[in-house]
């Protein structure tokens, strides 16, 4: 039998960490837990360190370790706090895939240093492309380690690239649900709250990406995904509303040829996949009824509604740093309207306004990205009053 493969899981509260979990669990044969992270959830990652026996966890919140440690004291699993300690963990040679699952940037840095010990990541983090796309592919070219997604959309064109080789791709075309408020109008919009807009139709998922799911920023943000995973150019990448979320993607081929992955909207389906990749392993997840089927039905996005795609679609073609701003001033932004502290359109003016206000870099180094974060951060934060 073949060593069972061991998962570092950095994010293991959130919704993707949980399902991974869920994966592991339905199949022990195949892997084992030797890291799990969390940001505050202490007793989530109590818990699930005493099911999963994993040799390392990391609370990034200090205040939280004695608690965690105390908890842990009758096993051998070492404990470790501090948003440091999760980097340096990290870089230990102890597992054999990362799940990249923290939200937002304070992925990255935990992704380049399994990159830099050569780990393969399964990677859904997308923000840490969005911000670093460039430096992370060549840092994954170098040392030859694949990059496989777990984004459901990417994991799509991946499994549509298998057995393409060189074959030249002429665009992908991603699918986007819509999100909770597909055909709303600005005037709608305007009064829409938090609870409101956490309500996704197809997915359940963790906050911030609820959020972007529906302002459309995600498909801003799974676009740029996109150029960097499969190399594209941004005139390649089209976007297109499929409010039933049956095909998760589609690559068309310089023959014309279209390829769709298709299935229901679960995303322990690519996580799996991105976990037991080049192979396939069995599950019962719930099956797609052709005798019962929904109308596939696919729209043009409304940009002049859903400005946030629009804004991501011109960081994507001016690349450079602008990526970064708009990451981060969508974090920001995302953050202020899950606080209550500004309306939904708003988080659309946070995110122009900084575009326009911090310094274009043509060609960024990793410094001049994290510069660009934390002034990016700080101007929006002025703007929404954090
Ligand atoms: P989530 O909010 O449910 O979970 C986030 C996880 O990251 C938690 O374990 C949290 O403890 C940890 N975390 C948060 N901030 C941290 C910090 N500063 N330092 C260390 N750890 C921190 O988020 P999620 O929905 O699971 O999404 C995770 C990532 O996966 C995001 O980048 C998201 O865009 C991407 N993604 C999610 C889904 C989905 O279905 N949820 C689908 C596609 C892609
Ligand atoms: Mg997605």
């Amino acid at each position: 039998m073949m060593d069972k493969k061991r998962i570092a899981i950095f994010g293991s509260t959130g919704s993707i960490g949980k399902q991974v979990l869920e994966v592991i669990e339905a199949n022990p044969d195949l892997f084992s837990v030797e890291v799990l992270t969390a940001s505050t959830s202490h007793e989530l990652l109590i818990k699930q360190a005493l099911q999963f026996k994993p040799n390392i966890v990391v609370i990034a919140d200090e205040s939280k370790f004695s608690l965690v440690q105390s908890s842990l004291k009758n096993t051998d699993i070492k404990v470790f706090a501090g948003e440091k300690s999760i980097i340096d963990v990290a870089g230990l040679d102890c597992y054999d895939l990362m799940i990249a699952a923290i939200v937002g940037f304070a992925g990255l840095k935990p992704t380049l240093k399994a990159l830099e010990i050569g780990k393969p990541i399964g990677l859904a983090n997308k923000e840490t492309l969005v911000v670093a796309g460039d430096l992370v592919m060549q840092l994954a070219a170098e040392k030859r380690i694949p990059i496989i997604p777990v984004d459901s959309e990417h994991s799509a064109i991946f499994q549509c690239l298998v057995g393409e080789g060189r074959n030249k791709i002429d665009r992908v075309i991603l699918t986007a649900s819509g999100g909770p408020f597909l055909g709303r109008k600005p005037n709608y919009l305007v009064n829409v709250k938090r609870e409101h807009a956490l309500q996704h139709p197809n997915w359940s998922m963790g906050a911030k990406i609820s959020i972007d799911s529906a302002t459309l920023m995600n498909k801003g943000l799974e676009m740029i995904e996109a150029k960097w995973l499969f190399n594209l150019k941004p005139q390649q990448i089209q976007v297109v509303v499929h409010p039933q979320s049956i095909i998760h993607s589609m690559v068309e081929f310089e023959d014309g040829s279209i390829k769709a992955q298709m299935g229901m909207p679960d995303m322990r389906v690519p996580i799996q996949y991105a976990m037991s990749f080049p192979n396939r392993i069995a599950a019962n997840f719930p099956r797609y009824n052709f005798k019962k089927p929904d109308t596939l039905t696919f729209e043009e996005p409304d940009l002049k509604t859903f400005r946030n795609l629009a804004l991501a679609s011109e960081a994507l073609n001016k690349g450079g740093n602008l990526p970064c701003i708009v990451n981060a001033a969508n974090e920001l932004a995302v953050y202020a309207f899950l606080h209550n502290r500004i309306g939904f359109l708003e988080m659309t003016e946070v995110i122009e306004q900084t575009m326009t206000k911090i310094n274009f870099i043509e060609n960024p180094t990793l410094s001049d990205y994290f510069e660009t974060d934390a002034e990016a951060r700080n101007f929006a934060a002025t703007l929404v009053n954090i």
